[in-house]
């Protein structure tokens, strides 16, 4: 039996999965993909949408988008369209620079200037604007850009977390870097180009993100772009409330056996509050994924930012 749709889950949604390949999917990012992708597919018309966020090339490692898409085929998800992958997206980055080159500026600003100048700051979150009337160090070749920011706040209503979240993003965070020194493109301006030409209207990710949104929303209406609804689910922790990654060894997912790969999925659904079944019930990919979409509720995702998860 099918749960009633609610809300959240009946409309046109286009969503997306955005690994970052830093290595292979984990059950962290098992976590992230499913919650997106059943968002989306919930309602046969909506889309879900695979990019490969690899903006950083520093952090990016040989293979690991190929795993990554192998592994996303093999647990049973299917994109529509093309894979994006933002190293080749570089120029619509620019291209988004230019149009707000009116808000932006360059900063030469080292973490050394920074600490030197401001002892009681952290460098990267609250830039006191050093450089808006000028660089510092006019010597600098690729300085950073920075997008000048302003006393208003930015409030927006997660469909996932209960709390308004409301930011002032010039005293909270300060100006903040949209092309780094050396001429990588950051995170927050790629993302938000990358979802507005994609037409993504439903962004589903980890609440570890959460406090990035009010950033993006700011983005988004300086460069005139849709807002997109938002809906970030709990990240699983380690017992010391680290996020589940490569780097405090999160396994692998690995299953070579469709048992096994259903098992996994369960637990991930679990993990989002959903229905729990036997692994026994299916007895393949396909049986599973049409029960996922079906008993999917959005709603009874656990609304908080993270959870305790036991890895085995
Ligand atoms: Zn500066």
């Amino acid at each position: 039996m099918s749960k009633q749709a609610s809300n959240i889950d009946n409309q046109i949604r286009i969503g997306r999965f955005a690994p970052s390949p830093t290595g292979g999917l984990h059950f962290g990012s098992l976590i992230a993909a499913v919650a997106s992708y059943l968002c989306a597919r919930k309602n046969p018309q909506s889309q879900w949408y695979l990019r490969i966020e690899d903006v950083d090339t520093q952090r990016k490692q040989k293979g690991a988008s190929s795993a990554i898409i192998q592994t996303l085929e093999a647990y049973g998800f299917a994109w529509d369209g093309e894979i994006f992958y933002q190293s080749e997206r570089t120029d619509y980055y620019q291209a988004a620079l230019d149009a707000i080159s009116k808000h932006v500026y360059a900063c030469s600003c080292t973490r050394k200037d920074l600490q030197s100048l401001s002892s009681d700051m952290t460098y990267g979150y609250n830039y006191p604007g050093l450089c808006r009337n000028g660089q510092l160090n006019k010597d600098v070749k690729r300085p950073s850009i920075r997008v000048k920011t302003n006393n208003q706040e930015i409030c927006f209503q997660d469909e996932c977390q209960k709390e308004p979240f409301c930011q002032n993003i010039e005293h909270d965070i300060g100006d903040f870097i949209l092309k780094r020194r050396g001429g990588l493109f950051a995170y927050q301006l790629a993302v938000l180009v990358d979802d507005h030409l994609q037409g993504i209207n439903h962004v589903v990710r980890g609440a570890d993100l959460f406090d990035n949104t009010p950033r993006q929303i700011f983005l988004q209406k300086l460069l005139g772009y849709q807002t997109p609804a938002y809906l970030h689910f709990p990240v699983a922790t380690t017992n010391d409330g680290k996020k589940l990654s490569k780097q405090n060894h999160s396994p692998e997912l690995n299953a070579t056996s469709t048992n096994a790969k259903i098992q996994q999925l369960l637990k991930a659904m679990k993990f989002l509050g959903q229905t729990d079944a036997n692994q026994d019930d299916f007895s393949n990919l396909q049986d599973f994924w049409q029960w996922a979409i079906s008993n999917w509720d959005a709603d009874a995702i656990p609304k908080v930012k993270t959870i305790v998860y036991q890895q085995n």
